[in-house]
């Protein structure tokens, strides 16, 4: 085992637009460089991990292992990459691995498959494919260029360090990645399939996180003999029905109150108040469905519903199904997404006297602004 690996972290972010430097940004709960540094040290396959940084005092704070150097950047990518080389050089490498911090997201197995086919080649570089199709602009002319033939190279890249270094000392342009100098030397790269998730970080977007939050409902209303009894916004058989100011739909009214707790906006009374005679025997659907357009149009999107209702009866596993299904059309959601729990009170009380029905509901709820 001879192999050092190079993290380069001394871009400019200038298309990240932040006043973090990206590689301090708090990615997925640590600091965008660490997840390149932990995941290199935890791979146990190299003697040395050097990163190149603007910001060398603030990483020699935060204590890596030994094995870990922190070298100062240079003004271009090829500079940094090259002041890397020049420090391990005195090492006589056989393999180094050159990759970018912006790239937090590949795995321990790309490392190890790649130090494995340098065994045969100089150059081992991870690829995918295009999933856009691809123009080619040259001297005021367009040209199409075939997707299938057009490879998206990523990092880490690997090379035998002896080519690299050679070919970094006589190079004479800006590159965007190191397989660069190998192709215009004519000399062979061996492409293997890189990771669709390691993707790399440019723009703020492609970290911005949606947040998702919860949201609980609660609600009983008393039975009445020969009344429609609705439960999910759909009609039930049974000796009697719910009473209150509306349809007193236990299940539509709890999950009105669990979204409106999800997105902190107050309760169902707050909008359709029980003193108001406008809203006297109002269907429970046409309370929910001014709350789920505005929902969706500030494009919030149910993640789930978790309903439990709390009866002796009527059974729920009877009318599971229909409930659901009601459910799903007056929410625009998965049946997938809506569990109906049936929950019985052991004859206890009013509910289990059949004088009441209760059901609460919780939710989670994603903003994908
Ligand atoms: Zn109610």
């Amino acid at each position: 085992m001879n192999n050092y690996i190079v993290i380069l972290a001394a871009g400019k972010s200038k298309r990240f637009h932040n006043k973090i430097a990206k590689e301090f940004y708090i990615y997925k709960n640590k600091e965008m460089i660490d997840h390149s540094i932990e995941k290199s040290l935890n791979s146990k396959l190299f003697k040395k991990i050097i990163v190149v940084s603007n910001n060398p005092n603030r990483l020699k704070k935060k204590g890596y292992p030994k094995l870990v150097k922190i070298i100062k950047g240079g003004k271009e990518r090829s500079d940094s990459s090259l002041n890397a080389l020049r420090y391990i050089k005195k090492f006589k490498p056989n393999n180094v691995l050159i990759h970018d911090a912006a790239r937090p997201n590949f795995s321990i197995n790309l490392l190890r498959n790649l130090i494995n086919k340098l065994k045969k080649n100089k150059a081992v570089i991870p690829y995918i494919l295009p999933t856009d199709s691809i123009k080619y602009k040259s001297q005021g002319q367009l040209f199409n260029l075939n997707r299938d033939k057009t490879l998206l190279a990523q990092t880490p890249q690997a090379f035998k360090f002896k080519d690299l270094y050679n070919l970094s000392l006589k190079k004479n342009e800006t590159i965007t990645d190191e397989s660069t100098l190998f192709i215009e030397n004519d000399y062979k790269i061996f492409f293997i399939k890189g990771e669709n998730k390691n993707k790399k970080i440019t723009y703020l977007d492609d970290v911005k996180i949606h947040k998702t939050t919860f949201g609980i409902g609660f609600d009983i209303h008393k039975l009445k003999k020969n009344k429609t009894l609705y439960l999910g916004g759909t009609k039930i058989p049974f000796h009697s029905g719910l009473q209150g100011h509306s349809d007193g739909d236990v299940i539509l009214h709890a999950i009105t109150d669990a979204i409106l707790g999800a997105i902190q906006k107050k309760d169902i009374g707050t909008y359709f108040p029980s003193n108001k005679n406008q809203y006297k025997n109002i269907r429970s659907p046409k309370m929910l469905k001014p709350i789920i357009e505005n929902l969706y149009k500030n494009n919030f999107s149910i993640n789930n519903l978790d309903i439990n209702l709390i009866c002796e009866k009527p059974k729920v596993s009877k009318y599971r199904n229909k409930i659901i299904k009601s459910v799903s059309n007056l929410l625009n959601l998965d049946k997938k997404r809506i569990n109906l729990k049936g929950k019985t009170v052991e004859k206890l009380g009013l509910i289990g006297k059949e004088k009441a029905i209760a059901c609460e509901v919780i939710t989670s709820i994603t903003n994908y602004d």
